[in-house]
């Protein structure tokens, strides 16, 4: 029923193809794991599995719910069928509790729920690392126009509040997360995927990773951690 032509985009994660639709593209999550903007390499076995279908789910909620976004059907274990959009070249990042490259560079603990949620933007670019900016920037450069960008602030701390509660209530915490955004007719829809990959998640009773630090920090029990997040998704 649905027929993938030619692959016309391979990722750290992700192969993209066309389909016969001009506007539906398939994309295809792989086991390949990377961190470090590609400098530690690994295979994560069934992360594929598992990301497509969290993102699924993820993105079936959100729609519900009112958060456009790309996801049109799960074609099976690995694949789903979205929307294609222009990418816009930013991460945007949420912020509830401090982890990771924030931690490190304000010196501060990780494990520190904040006020607020914390929107934080990166240039979506590899050979630079990914730079951190801010949202003059991204208007000033041509990134995103003043209107994107406040669709994405709105888009992406509306998605938090969902994300936060329907993960609590599977006793896990949203620290952080990425979001990738895309231009889709003349308007932004949140795009890419949403999954271990790209959320910082902790078991809530014992603040235990379930995410891609146990590989980026060789935690081990990596395979399982996904998988126990997927289970959790389920039941
Ligand atoms: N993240 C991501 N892709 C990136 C960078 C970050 O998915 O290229 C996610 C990461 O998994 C975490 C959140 O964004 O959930 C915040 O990451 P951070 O800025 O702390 O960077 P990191 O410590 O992961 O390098």
């Amino acid at each position: 029923m649905y027929k993938k032509l030619e692959m016309f985009y391979e990722g750290k994660a992700k192969r993209v193809y066309k389909t016969v639709v001009d506007q539906e593209y398939i994309v295809s999550y792989k086991d390949d794991a990377t961190a470090f903007n590609g400098e530690k390499r690994g295979t994560i076995l069934n992360k594929g599995e598992v990301n497509n279908q969290m993102s699924a789910m993820i993105f079936k909620l959100l729609q519900e719910l009112g958060v456009e976004n790309h996801f049109i059907a799960l074609i099976n274990e690995r694949e789903m069928l979205v929307k294609a959009v222009e990418i816009i070249p930013l991460e945007v990042i949420v912020r509830n509790i401090t982890a990771g490259a924030m931690a490190k560079r304000l010196g501060l603990e990780e494990g520190i729920r904040m006020k607020f949620p914390v929107l934080e933007f990166s240039y979506k670019n590899d050979q630079l690392s990914d730079p951190f900016i801010n949202d003059d920037y991204a208007v000033a450069l041509n990134i995103a126009s003043q209107w994107e960008i406040q669709c994405i602030r709105n888009m992406a701390l509306k998605t938090n509040e969902i994300l936060r509660e329907f993960f609590i209530e599977k006793n896990i915490l949203l620290v952080d997360f990425k979001l990738e955004f895309g231009r889709y007719e003349n308007r932004i829809i949140l795009a890419d995927e949403i999954s271990p990959d790209t959320c910082r998640l902790w078991d809530a009773t014992n603040n235990e990773k379930l995410d891609k630090d146990r590989f980026r920090r060789d935690l081990g029990k990596v395979e399982e951690a996904y998988q126990e997040v997927l289970n959790r998704l389920k039941a």
